[in-house]
């Protein structure tokens, strides 16, 4: 059908490399999703999943791949081969962890899920970052889980 992959380019995902996570997190975070309705086909083991260096199933795309939240499949982005995108088309597997900067996207909501906030996700996201970085991810205070735009107006 009509191919409509158009609406791009409100993802600025800020470099963050050269920041402090702790001091670039609120504004290079993306708009994420507080809340998702697809968090049943999350797998029931998300302790034990591959380290982030995993190459895609199926092209062998060597790093910033996707993990499958559903079955743990490590797959290539829309931006290589698209290998993650097809297993959603495919699969109806709809939750997947980018491994390049631990975002948490879903297929059906079209959006990013904040990792922090919604609690399944947690430990997922705690156990990639850990891969990751070495250590435990800086979870940051929750107040409101409905996504209050909490700002200081000063
Ligand atoms: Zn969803
Ligand atoms: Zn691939
Ligand atoms: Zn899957």
């Amino acid at each position: 059908m009509a191919e409509n992959a158009s609406s791009s380019s409100s993802l600025h995902i800020a470099g963050g490399d050269d920041e402090l996570m702790l001091d670039g997190f609120e504004s290079g975070w993306v708009e994420a999703r507080t809340h998702c309705d697809h968090l049943g086909s999350l797998s029931s083991d998300l302790i034990h999943i591959p380290p982030p260096g995993t190459p895609c199933n199926r092209c062998e795309h060597p790093e910033e791949n996707w993990l499958c939240l559903c079955c743990k499949d490590v797959l290539c982005s829309r931006f290589v081969n698209k290998h993650m995108l097809e297993h959603y088309q495919q699969k109806h597997h709809n939750l997947a962890l980018s491994y390049s900067d631990l975002s948490v996207w879903c297929f059906s909501c079209d959006a990013y899920l904040d990792a922090q906030v919604i609690l399944p996700l947690r430990p997922v996201y705690e156990t990639a970052y850990i891969l990751k970085f070495g250590n435990a991810p800086p979870f940051r205070a929750i107040d409101y889980p409905q996504g209050v735009d909490k700002e200081a107006n000063t």
